[in-house]
């Protein structure tokens, strides 16, 4: 019988958490014949992509680069060179491209058209299956350590993977039944990586005000909401939903007026909330726990990932993408373009990775580019 040699062969890439940003990891790095593996702890992939917009995967928001990266505010700076090499319009164009049916809202909102959030995590795994990605599922990473000649072992349970790089894709600590615990952030810091402490963005504000627990479970479409600081002076308006519920406040404008609130840590504010012919003040709410939160503010210090690749600083090969990283965006769609793009930018930036396997592939392999053109020009839809 003929004996086969072992030398482990490393894989190019291990892409840790098959949520938005590691499933999108995966198909850029597929489209670029990057050799990977993705590697996610529940059964099956983006668990906390199913949920979003209720089900329905807002997954980006068609407004420009320039629109968009005002819009996130904090972070837009250095996130500006990922979301501009894959602006809204790219998202949107690869999507299509694998003939997701696209519904636009008049804000510029986008969903795929049946209104299901598995329409786009079926597209990620219809073309990470085509493109033979080795996915594993039921696998959570339990650690990552260099190894002595400069790349990685990834460890779990059972076995290890030994990776020329790592992407680090395992999202903030919210709804931690999706899978995202804080492993990624606990993993970069005993590799001497900062963490910025954790805080809940995009969540409800508590009040046990009758006027509105008791109106729980309604909608108001066309709400605002305005936040005063100590002197009386409006620093953030936003029109849009206001939710009644048995806690206290929800909907979009009370999402991105609490986003405000906690990026500009304010202890002292008054909140003006409209809905129906109400109007009503509230000073200091307390918002709800981090563990329900749309997006975690907080995360891996952006001090210490370069936004030029979102390689480390401190550690060659390390590449972080999504919630895990200390960004966020507000509601409408900003938060899955957050993860993709910083996906994307992640592995178009690898050490000797993009597009180097190419040629070792069969000529008649299907090349697909729907995220990959270089200028993130793409057609109107
Ligand atoms: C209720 C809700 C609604 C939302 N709606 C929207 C919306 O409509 N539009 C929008 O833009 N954003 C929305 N968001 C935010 C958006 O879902 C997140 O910002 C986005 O999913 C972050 O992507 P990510 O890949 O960084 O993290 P996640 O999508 O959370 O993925 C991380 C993955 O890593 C896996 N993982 C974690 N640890 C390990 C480990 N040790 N080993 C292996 N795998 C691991 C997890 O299981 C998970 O699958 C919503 C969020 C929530 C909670």
């Amino acid at each position: 019988m003929a004996s086969t040699s072992s030398s482990a062969r490393p894989v190019k890439l291990a892409i840790v958490g098959g949520g938005a940003a590691g499933m999108f990891a995966a198909a850029v790095a597929a489209e670029r014949h990057i050799p990977c593996v993705l590697i996610e702890r529940k059964a099956r992939l983006g668990s906390k992509v199913l949920m979003t917009a209720n089900g329905r995967c807002n997954f980006t928001k068609d407004i420009s680069p320039d629109d968009f990266l005002r819009d996130v505010g904090e972070c837009s700076k250095w996130v500006a060179q990922a979301v501009r090499e894959c602006p809204p319009r790219q998202i949107i164009k690869g999507f299509k491209s694998l003939n997701v049916q696209l519904r636009r809202m008049p804000d510029g909102r986008m969903f795929p058209a049946d209104g299901k959030s598995a329409t786009i995590v079926h597209a990620f795994g219809d073309l990470l299956r085509d493109e033979s990605v080795p996915i594993l599922t039921n696998c959570p990473v339990t650690g990552v350590v260099q190894s002595q000649d400069g790349g990685f072992v990834v460890k779990t349970a059972n076995f290890d993977i030994v990776a020329e790089n790592v992407l680090l894709a395992t999202g903030g600590v919210s709804y931690p039944k999706t899978g995202s615990v804080g492993d990624g952030q606990n993993f970069a810091r005993a590799l001497g990586h900062k963490l910025v402490p954790y805080r809940p963005g995009l969540i409800g504000l508590e009040t046990s005000d009758r006027r509105i627990t008791s109106l729980a479970g309604r909608r108001f479409e066309d709400g605002r909401a305005k936040v005063m600081d100590e002197t009386g002076r409006t620093v953030f308006d936003y029109r849009g939903e206001v939710d009644c519920e048995s806690f206290g406040l929800s909907g979009a404008a009370i999402y991105n007026s609490q986003r405000y609130i906690e990026h500009a840590n304010m202890k002292d504010y008054s909140i003006e909330v409209w809905f129906a012919h109400e109007r009503l003040t509230f000073r200091n709410l307390k918002p709800r726990p981090v563990k329900e939160a749309i997006v975690t503010i907080g995360g891996v210090s952006l001090d210490d990932v370069d936004p030029r690749t979102m390689e480390s600083r401190k550690v060659k090969g390390l590449y972080f993408a999504g919630e895990v990283l200390d960004i966020d965006g507000p509601t409408g769609g900003y938060n899955l373009t957050l993860a993709f793009a910083t996906a994307r930018k992640a592995v178009a930036s690898l050490r000797n990775g993009a597009m180097s396997c190419a040629s070792a592939m069969p000529a008649s392999r299907h090349i697909r580019a729907a995220w990959n053109s270089p200028d993130g020009a793409c057609d109107t839809i």
